[in-house]
Formats: C-alpha cells, structure tokens, sequence
C-alpha cells in the first residue's frame, strides 16, 4: 500500500516507534529511523527493517531538542529516498515531579522534545506532501492528551499541545490530499514499563499481578496493556487510503481510560 512512499519516524529505535516504523515498511513504506541508542543495536534495527521487508531504511541520528537537526532530518530523508510522505512524531521522555519542584531545564526538554519538535517536523515536510499532493501526519499523543495525572505538568502541556497542533495542521492542509491525526494511547507494555515492575514490588510490597492492576492499570479499566503493535497497526490503517477523510482526530486507544 505505502510502496515508493517515504516515512520518517521520529523517536524510532524501541518501543512504539519502533514498533510503528517495522509496521510501514511491512506495509512497503521506505524508512527514516531516528532516536538514541547503542550504535549497533540501531544498526541491527535498521538493517532488520531492510531485511524482514525489502525496502530502504535509513538512520538519522537527529536531536529532537535541536530544530536545525529536525528540519535536516528531512531535507536527508527526502535527498536519499525522493520523497517524505509519511511523517510519524513519536519521539518523548517523561519526567515527574511537582510542580514547585519541577526543573525548569526539564521542562524545556520536555516541550522541545514532545511538543516543539512536531511542529518543527511538520513544518519542514509540509511543502514537500503540498507539492506531491499526498501526505500523512501522525502522531504519538496519549491518554494525557485529553486528561491530565498530577506530577507530570510538562508532558501533559506538550501532548495536549499535540492535540491541538493536529487540528490546526488539519485544517490548514486539508484541500492538499494530507491528512493529520494523532493517536492517545494509554499506558503501552514496553520495555521501559516492563523494567519498572521489580522495583514497584519491592519498594510497596505487592504482588506482580497487584502492581500491574492497581499501581500501572489503576486508570485502566480493561486491566490490560495497549501493546506498541496495536498502535503500528492504527498508524499504518491513518496511513491508508481508507483513512483519507479522518484528519484533525486524536484517537484514544487506552482501555477505556478516558471515557471515564
Ligand atoms: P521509548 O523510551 O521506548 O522511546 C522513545 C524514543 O524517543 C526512543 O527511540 C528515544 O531514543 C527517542 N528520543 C528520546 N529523546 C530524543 C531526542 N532528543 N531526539 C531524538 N529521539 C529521542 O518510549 P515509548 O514508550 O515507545 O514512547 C514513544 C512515544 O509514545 C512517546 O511520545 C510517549 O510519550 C508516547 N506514549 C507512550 C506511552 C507508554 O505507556 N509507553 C503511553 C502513551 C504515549
């Protein structure tokens, strides 16, 4: 379906970038990795996605705190493969704590890497999806998109400045054939989420079943993990020509979190 379409994947060498980047080049889509991590293992990752699907993936080693290493990004990824079409904005950190406390430094990281780097993407792949009249934008918001959990003011801005960066986006570019969403996932099973359950037990006592039901999945009432492929797979369906009249949406995938 996204055979000879380019898509460059911010935040894309584990969890659901990864996740979602190995999920289009399935769907045929030539690749633009991008996020930290051990040289050779991002290596591994990039000549897998070659491997396992047939088509081209390259590595940016973008710094999404960076807006000249996010507009070159692009500029790279449309020199070596002719084109951006996909633009997946997955790169994010966390950081907790209140607010009196919260670090001013941390919360310019935050907005830079979760909010403003989108922005900063967008704006350099837009021309490019307006020339070529097709486009897809996505990105990686979340539950904390749409309601908010004490402690985290600096993620919760920035992915609610997501939603609304997707609308606005919507709209400017909705006669050019680009569509723009965003996708909400509540709490995702990745490694990172998985490494925390060992000191979770130990430090209040409970159960592994007690941590992940009523510590991770308190506002989860499905009591179940999203898995990054279930977000790959809603990325790839924005990506579609079935979804071309879904644009400015931010879709929740989170187990009924937000409906409460
Ligand atoms: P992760 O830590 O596995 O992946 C984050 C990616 O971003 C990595 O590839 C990392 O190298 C990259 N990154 C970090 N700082 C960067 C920078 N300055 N420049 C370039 N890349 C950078 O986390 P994840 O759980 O896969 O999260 C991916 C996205 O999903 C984030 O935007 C996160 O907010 C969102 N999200 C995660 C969950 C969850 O429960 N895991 C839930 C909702 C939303």
């Amino acid at each position: 379906m996204l055979k000879n379409k380019t898509a460059v994947v911010t935040g894309s060498t584990s969890g659901i970038g990864l996740a979602i980047a190995r999920a289009l080049a399935a769907d045929g889509a030539n690749i633009m990795i991008n996020g930290f991590g051990d040289k050779a293992a991002i290596e591994a990752e990039r000549a897998g996605i070659e491997k396992d699907f047939g088509v081209k993936a390259a590595y940016s080693a973008a710094d999404m705190t960076r807006p000249a290493d996010i507009a070159a990004m692009i500029a790279d990824a449309e020199k070596t493969f002719g084109s951006v079409d996909v633009l997946v904005n997955n790169a994010g950190i966390q950081f907790v704590a209140p607010v009196e406390e919260f670090p001013v430094e941390k919360w310019d990281q935050i907005i830079a890497i979760n909010l403003s780097a989108a922005f900063l993407a967008i704006r350099a792949a837009v021309p490019g999806m307006k020339q070529r009249k097709w486009g897809r934008i996505v990105s990686t918001a979340s539950a904390h998109s749409l309601v908010a959990s004490p402690f985290k003011v600096a993620y919760v801005a920035a992915k609610h400045g997501i939603a609304g960066i997707t609308k606005t986006v919507a709209l400017e570019v909705a006669t050019h054939g680009i569509t723009v969403n965003c996708i909400s996932p509540g709490y995702v099973w990745t490694p990172l989420v998985e490494k925390q359950i060992p000191d979770t037990m130990k430090a209040r006592n409970l159960t592994k079943e007690q941590v992940i039901n009523d510590v991770l999945l308190a506002a989860q009432p499905t009591k179940q993990f999203v898995t990054p492929d279930q977000v790959a797979a809603l990325a790839v369906y924005l990506c579609s020509d079935a979804a071309s009249q879904i644009t400015g949406t931010n879709i929740s995938m989170d187990g009924g979190w937000t409906a409460q």
